[in-house]
Parts: C-alpha cells; sequence; structure tokens
C-alpha cells in the first residue's frame, strides 16, 4: 500500500514539474519565457527610489499627501499604458479633536500621548501633518473610573478576572496591545460593562523586553504609540455608514448614532512611557505570572486605587478615499479579470505598512505592462488596485468592491493581496482551491539569499521552528505546503468573504520582528535598515506575485484544483471534532472537580483567585452530515484531479464553473449574526478579529457553548460543501467531453 502511493506522488510530481498548472507543453514553454523576462524586469533600485518618494511625508486617508501619493502612482500606471482611473468614495473618518489622559489620584500623572522625534531619522522631524495616536472609530466621551488590568483583554482574560473576583462594571480597562485585534479590546470591555479602554504597548512584547529598542535596534520606542482601527470589523469592514453598498455621493447612509461599528465605549491607545504611571498606581491581588509585562514593576489588577479621566472628541468628516485602478486588456477573455491590490494609505510615513509591497506591486506592473507592449498581452483582463483608507477599516477596497458587487462576482478570476511585507520566508494564505497553484509558483522562485527556492526555505523553516511536533512532521512529509486560511486583516476580505472570490494574500517575514508597526517610527530609514535593505526579498515578491497573476492571466485552462480544498476542509472537520471532544471532557472534569469540594480544598483561601464557574454539560454533536458532504468532496476532487490530467479542455464554460465555484462556499444570508460575511469556510473570529475562524458556523457555536446552534450550522456547512461537490463532479463531466 505504501509503495503504491508513493509511486502515484512521484508520478503527479512528474507530471507537475514538466508543466504549470493550466498550461499544456507549448504554453507552458511560452509562460517560462514570459517570466524570465518579469524576473529581469524587476528593478530593487527603482522600488528603492518609489519608496523613499512616496514615504516622505504621512499620508493617512483624508490627507494631502494621500491624494499626492495616489495620484503618483496613477501617473506611473498611465505612462505604462495602463487604463487608469481614479475611483472616489465619500466615507466618514474620524480624526482627533480633544485627546486627554489624566491620573487623578492617588497620584496625578497627565499622559503625554506624544511621539518624539529622534536626531537619527530625519523622517521622524517631518510631521507637519501626522496624525497624532488615536484609535479610529473610538466613540467620543469623558469618563473618569478606577482602572483595572485586563491583561490582553481576550475572553479567556475575563475568565480569570472573574474566578478574581473582579468586575469591570463601571471601571476603565486598561490592555496590553497584542494576542488579539486591537478592536476586540474595546468591545469585549464594553460587553463586560467597562466604561473606557485605555490599550499600551508593554515593551515586554515589543520594546526593550523584545531587544534593542529605535534606532539602536528595531523595536518600540518609549514614547512609540500604536494607532488603529477599532472599528467593529468583524461585523463588517468599510464605511461606518453605508454597510453593504459602495460610498458614492448619492449613496443612502445610515446616521452615525446608528453606525453599529462604532464603539460603544471610549477607546485611546499610549506608550509605555504613559502607562507605566498608570500601572504603578493600581493595587488589589497581584496578576499571575503569564500576565506580567517588562515594566519595572509590581502589576495588579485593581481595582484602582489609580483612577483616570478620559476625554476623547473627534471631528467627524467626511473625506473623499482615492482608489487608483488601472487596467491592462485581455486580449482574448476581456472579461475575465485577474485583480492585484495593496492599499497606498498609511498611518504615517507608512514605509513598511503599505508601501514596501506597493512598490513591489509597482514593479510587477510596471513588467507586465512592459511584455504587455512586447507583443505579450495577457490572455484575461489584469487589474491593478492601489487602495486608499485601508488603514481605517478596509474602506477603500470595500467600497469598491460593494460598488461594482455584481459585474466582480461574474467576471473575478482571482484576487491577490499584498500589503505591508519584510524578508525572511513566504507566507500565502488564501482559498484552497490554489493551494496547489502556489506550491507550484513557490517552486519556481529563488530565495535570494540562499541556493534553494523559496519553498523549500518555508519548509526548512517550518521543519525546525513549527510550533508543534505534528507541523513539524508535515512540513517534511506533505508534498504541499499549506496556504493558510485568511481571517482578516488586509484589502482581501471584500473580495474572499463578501463576495466569494478565490484570494490570496502573500508577503515575506519572520526575520525582521519589531515595533514600528502604525507608530511615528514606520520610515523609510526604518525599514531599509531594519526591514528588508535593499528591498532584495521585496523584488522577489514582485517575482512571486507577478508569476502568480500572469499565470491565472494566461492559464489555457484556469489553474484551480480541488485536493487542497478537500485536504484541508478534512482538517478544519477533525479539529472540530477534536474540539467539541475536548471541551466536553474537560467541562466535565472542571465541574467534578468542583463538585468534589477539590478546588475548595486546593485553592489558598488567602488569595483571591475562586475555582471556575460551573458549565452546562457539553453534548453529543451530530457531524456525521459533515462528514458525508467531506467525503463526496473528496472524491469529487479525485475524480476531477483524474479527469484534469487526461483532458485537454479548455473552454468558456469549463472556466467560468471553475473560477466561479469559490462562490459556491457562499451564501446570500451570509454568517450567523453577521450577514455581511458570506463565506461559510473562512472568517474572522468574532472575538479574534483577524485571527480566522474556519467552518466559522460550527466552530464558533462550540466555541461559545450555544449548543442548540452546532446542529443547524454542520447542516449548513454540509449543504455549502455539498454545492461545491455538484460543481466539480459537473467539471469532471465536462472535461469528459472535450
Ligand atoms: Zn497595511
Amino acid at each position: 500500500m505504501k509503495l503504491f502511493l508513493f509511486l502515484l506522488l512521484t508520478q503527479a510530481n512528474l507530471a507537475l514539474a514538466d508543466n504549470i498548472l493550466g498550461f499544456d507543453d507549448t504554453s507552458s514553454e511560452t509562460q517560462y519565457a514570459l517570466e524570465a523576462q518579469l524576473d529581469a524586469s524587476i528593478d530593487a533600485k527603482e522600488m528603492d527610489e518609489w519608496l523613499r518618494l512616496l514615504s516622505t511625508k504621512p499620508h493617512h486617508a483624508g490627507s494631502v499627501a494621500g491624494k499626492e501619493n495616489a495620484e503618483f502612482i496613477a501617473e506611473l500606471l498611465k505612462s505604462w499604458g495602463f487604463d487608469v482611473e481614479i475611483a472616489e468614495y465619500r466615507i466618514l473618518l474620524p480624526t482627533p479633536k480633544t485627546r486627554e489622559v489624566e491620573l487623578v489620584s492617588p497620584t496625578q500623572y497627565t499622559a503625554l500621548l506624544r511621539e518624539d522625534s529622534i536626531t537619527e531619522d530625519e523622517s521622524t522631524s517631518r510631521r507637519e501633518t501626522l496624525l497624532p495616536p488615536y484609535n479610529a472609530f473610538s466613540v467620543d466621551g469623558e469618563v473618569e473610573a478606577e482602572l483595572v488590568f485586563v491583561n490582553y483583554g481576550r475572553p479567556e482574560d475575563y475568565e480569570l478576572l472573574e474566578r478574581h473576583g473582579i468586575d469591570v462594571t463601571g471601571k476603565i480597562a486598561i490592555a496590553k496591545y497584542g494576542k488579539t485585534w486591537r478592536g476586540i479590546k474595546p468591545k469585549l470591555a464594553g460587553e463586560k460593562g467597562a466604561i473606557g479602554t485605555i490599550i499600551y504597548s508593554d515593551p515586554a512584547d515589543d520594546g526593550y523586553g523584545a531587544g534593542d529598542v529605535y534606532p539602536k535596534g528595531p523595536f518600540k520606542h518609549e514614547s512609540g504609540v500604536q494607532r488603529g482601527s477599532v472599528m467593529d470589523m468583524p461585523t463588517y469592514p468599510g464605511d461606518v455608514l453605508t454597510p453593504g453598498i459602495g460610498a458614492t455621493k448619492k449613496a443612502k447612509r445610515l446616521k452615525r448614532k446608528n453606525a453599529p461599528t462604532i464603539t460603544k465605549i471610549p477607546v485611546v491607545p499610549m506608550s509605555h512611557r504613559d502607562a507605566l504611571p498608570l500601572l504603578a498606581a493600581m493595587d488589589g491581588a497581584v496578576v499571575p505570572a503569564e500576565w506580567r509585562g517588562g515594566l519595572p514593576i509590581t502589576y495588579h489588577f485593581g481595582p484602582g486605587p489609580a483612577r483616570v479621566r478620559i476625554k476623547l472628541k473627534f471631528n467627524w468628516d467626511m473625506i473623499t478615499a482615492y482608489n487608483v485602478i488601472a487596467r491592462l486588456e485581455g486580449s482574448k477573455y476581456p472579461d475575465e479579470w485577474v485583480i492585484r491590490g495593496n492599499h497606498h494609505d498609511g498611518w504615517n510615513h507608512g514605509a513598511a505598512d503599505p508601501l514596501s509591497g506597493l512598490v513591489a506591486m509597482l514593479a510587477e506592473a510596471k513588467a507586465v505592462a512592459a511584455l504587455a507592449k512586447q507583443g505579450h498581452p495577457p490572455l484575461r483582463t489584469m487589474i491593478y488596485a492601489a487602495w486608499d483608507a485601508e488603514e481605517p477599516g478596509l474602506i477603500g477596497s470595500t467600497e469598491w468592491a460593494e460598488h461594482h458587487a455584481k459585474e466582480l462576482k461574474q467576471k473575478t478570476v482571482a484576487y491577490l493581496n499584498t500589503d505591508g511585507t519584510s524578508r525572511g520566508l513566504i507566507g500565502i494564505g488564501g482559498s484552497h482551491v490554489l493551494e496547489r497553484f502556489f506550491n507550484q509558483v513557490m517552486e519556481d522562485v529563488k530565495d535570494p539569499r540562499s541556493d534553494i527556492t523559496i519553498k523549500e526555505r518555508r519548509r526548512t523553516a517550518d521543519m525546525v521552528f513549527a510550533p508543534t511536533d505534528k507541523l513539524k512532521t508535515e512540513a517534511k512529509d506533505r508534498a504541499d505546503l499549506r496556504i493558510y486560511p485568511m481571517g482578516s486583516g488586509s484589502d482581501y476580505t471584500p473580495f474572499l468573504q463578501h463576495l466569494g472570490i478565490a484570494s490570496a494574500n502573500l508577503g515575506f517575514g519572520g526575520e525582521a520582528a519589531g515595533g514600528s508597526y502604525h507608530t511615528l517610527y514606520d520610515t523609510y530609514e526604518h525599514y531599509t535598515t531594519w526591514g528588508d535593505p535593499g528591498l532584495v526579498y521585496g523584488a522577489t515578491l514582485a517575482k512571486v506575485t507577478g508569476r502568480a497573476a500572469l499565470r491565472l492571466a494566461n492559464a489555457p485552462r484556469l489553474p484551480f484544483e480541488f485536493k487542497g480544498l478537500a485536504d484541508n476542509v478534512a482538517l478544519y472537520v477533525t479539529e472540530l471534532k477534536e474540539l467539541a471532544d475536548k471541551m466536553r471532557k474537560s467541562t466535565a472534569k472542571t465541574n467534578r472537580m468542583i463538585s468534589d469540594g477539590i478546588y475548595a480544598a486546593a485553592l489558598d483561601p488567602t488569595k483571591t483567585l475562586g475555582p471556575p464557574p460551573i458549565e452546562t454539560a457539553v453534548p453529543h454533536f451530530n457531524f456525521a452530515p459533515l462528514e458525508n458532504a467531506l467525503s463526496r468532496l473528496q472524491s469529487a476532487a479525485d475524480g476531477f484531479d483524474a479527469a484534469a490530467k487526461q483532458s485537454t479542455g479548455t473552454s468558456e464554460e469549463i472556466n467560468h464553473l471553475l473560477y466561479t465555484s469559490e462562490r459556491l462556499l457562499t451564501r446570500d444570508e451570509g454568517i450567523e449574526g453577521r450577514s455581511w460575511y458570506k463565506h461559510h469556510i473562512y472568517a474572522p473570529g468574532f472575538y479574534t478579529g483577524y485571527g480566522v475562524k474556519t467552518i466559522p458556523g460550527v466552530r464558533e457555536a462550540i466555541e461559545q457553548r450555544e449548543y442548540e446552534v452546532v446542529g443547524p450550522q454542520i447542516e449548513i456547512a454540509a449543504e455549502v460543501l455539498n454545492r461545491m461537490s455538484e460543481r466539480i463532479e459537473l467539471l469532471t463531466s465536462k472535461l469528459g467531453d472535450e
């Protein structure tokens, strides 16, 4: 049996090594020749120059510099031969008017809420148009209350607080940045009854506790503050006033007071320099070791006696977002679109986020346009988009995607996203129908620092550094590296999760940790010293994304494949069953220990930590519909794979059936309680924010102990997979006909 499998694998690999997925012998050869030309025209020096120019000034959405950057990008794309328009949307974007945070007792301290310019980095002195640190889409408000330290402000942190008998009702929660998306912190604090939230960057996470701080090293300066949106993106991203529709001038808008994605309580970010006096003035029980940060104090839970007043007021202005949309018409299939995107707005100078990714996309676009000029236009239409207003909540991309939803669903083959990138290992997330496709792309690009491919670099690094033994073994044994399932955090979200377009997000990382993210210190100097000196990985990224985009644009038959999908769905189904089993066992065990008096006997009576609460026993769920759907998906995928190897079918009908298959993983009703999110395999977690939840309907029902919902959600997930299987079976029979 083993030998037989081995032979099959070897054969499959040989077959794939010859031709590019979706191409035959001749077209593969032509495509490889085009890719050699693509590689030759990527110029890291030119990318570096664009990076320097575009990061000269802070260029947030709504700023003069932001508009100038959009125009500069549009001019470049036009000069290379693209058909360019700037698509404008009217969006609500709050900017700070009043920001006051004051420790009023038992000691006094007024937070500076300001970052220091440093002489070693002249960009940090160009700050006339810099937005001061704030959290966009915090509500206005003035509150005064005692502080409670809530660690990272995650659900499990509140569970521990409850065991200590600490209630945040009527208090101000002070949370560390990290471990979960920032918007979850005020959302959960508000749900628990807090009246305000402070988020600060603890030096243990990305400051002096992690490494040398800027400018000596890349880590966070003591005055550094992470800006960022706290809009409730897990409900819907984009303009808060126009959910589900494009924010055109005439769009029907919600009243601001009715916009559900603005926070319920005021929230403000600060540096650890400002947080120190506040935390030092706290008392109450000492926090457990896992909650301690890197400041030279003993961390206490509170509440109080530190009492803080927060006053926040914002300019609730309507601004214009400028999306640059550049088209290169397909020579054979103009109505099939391959879309590439990267945002152009930054919270500040934005050298790493987003410009490092943007300049790679520009280099790619220039190369693709040059090929067209030399007589090799893409067969399908290619669209390069530089999005505005990503930082405040994926707004530019979401409005464009909502505005053109119908046409995009009909025509879009795939959406490929990049955002800030650095150096090290390739990271690819996305739709698993493209897993094999991206593996082949990774097999064809060399790592710039070694003589192996970027796939082998990733594989070897995973074999050494993957977080579990299981993943280390898998890295060694699985032919394809898994691409990770996507939650949210960049502009692919409207395409993948709202429209059901097969999508991916690509970048390099892992070897340039630091603390500049969304601070004044995300500058050209910081990035070219610590991020990706010489932009060598940026140039490699352009080769990766350029290959991927060109292959999708030129493939006679689109390179979608379903065995990767089936294998990943199988993993998620196993995870769900294990999750339910684990919760059932641990709940039973904990309940028993409580009723047997084990906790009462074990816990130190002089300490505040009490037993966990009794939970309802976790029932057995019927996973059979999902398992049956999975079996069908697996055999449909195998059938397609066999047929695809035999068939030369490349009809428009087959291609249309292929690229619209991802739509079948969505439902118009959306997922439970969040109708904007239509995809039933990938969604950002309601309580994790960016973090993905796979098969979210089922997973979140189990995690949130809503047991009566689990069964119906299993049925829905099964139905979605069955529709996909039906499509794959149809494709198999069509391939047989051609
Ligand atoms: Zn970004």
